[in-house]
């Protein structure tokens, strides 16, 4: 008897996202690789991701969140481990005892991780996170003395250890721009600011995917890498996943639920914005927006039945969607429908729905929902 455990399937390549990671552990040279797993793994499932990246070459994992970052150590993920998104008030205590690195982006920042520190009996590792010009998290420069003149004390009292400062890069994916420049020199100024508070950084960080693949000056110590781990590219600019040496981990596919054959002037999911021009087969396909298929695809997004081509017709619903597999269509129920995956999975890539809706590849694979069941293949497989 068959015994899928659902209509749809994200398969998940962990092989492919160690090789990934491999090669970009090359393209990094003597910078370490740090891959981040935030977003569940940028949809993947965070903890496998994490081990595979570990198994890949990674020597540094990070996330945006401490909850994450906890979920990892209570997974049993003992690689350093980097979070630097959090809110005052936030419990700093745990993460702290869990020896997860902290990006620190203000003075606030910097007195409530030294009570934690103190609360926790322990010393704080802290990488200071600096806004060079991306105008989001980070310390502004301006403030930067004053939180050096903070760290000296609480260094010298044991509470908090200076051993990392990181930028990150708001147009990396313009290879040229001028702000990477900018925003380099920046990053350099403040790296010298700091020398004097902490001489011995173990590490300084700026390049995301993008700049570890176009930008080698940006490399410093280590290179925080996310989507390019996952094997998508951070900018069609930069060329395909292919042409970088990177193989796409996710493939999602789902069985048609339903086929059936219907005459001209059909119209097709709610609101009938499409009606059939002529005769034809229209499958069901068990994916919707609840499931992250962009409502903006509606009318668009591209699939592939049996290697070949086909559009979703009418709306995009919260469950469903309908393709018009063509009169001549022998696609029957069951048969599988490929939404995205890397070329050997002969459909669209997870560019082609970015380009299709006018998105990122990162929205794409993030946004794939939790209903969807991910099954794993592959090194990390047993994570
Ligand atoms: C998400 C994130 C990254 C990873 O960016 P990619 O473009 O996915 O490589 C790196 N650094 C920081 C600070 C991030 O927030």
């Amino acid at each position: 008897m068959p015994s899928r455990v659902g209509p749809s399937c994200a398969r998940v390549d962990l092989d492919a996202l160690a090789a990934n990671v491999a090669t970009l552990r090359l393209v990094a040279g003597r910078a370490q690789v740090l891959t981040v797993v935030k977003a569940d793994g940028y949809g993947h499932g965070m903890v496998q991701a994490a081990r595979a990246a570990l198994a890949g070459g990674a020597t540094w994992l990070g996330v945006a969140q401490l909850g994450e970052a906890l979920t990892l150590r209570g997974a049993g993920v003992s690689a350093p481990l980097l979070a630097w998104l959090f809110t005052p008030g936030e419990d700093l205590v745990a993460p702290v005892r869990a020896d997860i690195d902290l990006g620190v982006s203000s003075l606030v920042a910097l007195g409530e991780v030294a009570a934690a520190a103190r609360a926790a009996g322990r010393t704080a590792r802290v990488h200071l996170k600096l806004d060079t010009g991306l105008s989001r998290n980070g310390l502004p420069l301006a403030q930067l003395d004053e939180v050096l003149r903070a760290l000296g004390p609480l260094q010298a009292e044991g509470a908090v250890a200076l051993v990392g400062a990181f930028s990150h890069l708001a147009c990396a994916d313009q290879p040229g721009h001028a702000s990477i420049a900018a925003q380099h020199r920046e990053f350099a100024a403040a790296l010298a600011a700091i020398e004097p508070v902490a001489p011995a950084l173990e590490v300084r960080h700026l390049a995301n995917s993008a700049a570890t693949l176009t930008a080698p000056q940006t490399h410093y110590d280590l290179v925080r890498v996310g989507i390019a781990a996952y094997g998508i590219s951070p900018a069609p600019a930069l060329g395909r996943p292919e042409d970088l040496g990177l193989t796409p981990v996710m493939t999602l596919t789902a069985r048609l639920a339903s086929v059936k054959d219907v005459p001209a002037g059909t119209g097709v999911s709610y609101g009938h914005t499409y009606i059939t021009p002529a005769p034809t087969r229209l499958g069901l396909v068990p994916l919707g927006y609840g499931d992250g298929i962009p409502r903006a695809a509606s009318g668009i997004g591209p699939v592939a039945v049996g290697g070949r081509r086909h559009h979703i017709v009418g709306r995009v619903c919260m469950d469903q969607v309908v393709i018009d597999l063509g009169p001549q269509s022998r696609a029957a129920p069951g048969d599988e429908v490929v939404v995205f995956g890397p070329p050997a999975a002969g459909g669209p890539s997870v560019q082609d729905w970015a380009e299709c809706v006018g998105t990122i590849g990162y929205e794409i694979v993030t946004r794939i929902g939790a209903r969807v069941p991910r099954e794993y293949v592959g090194v990390g497989g047993q994570a």
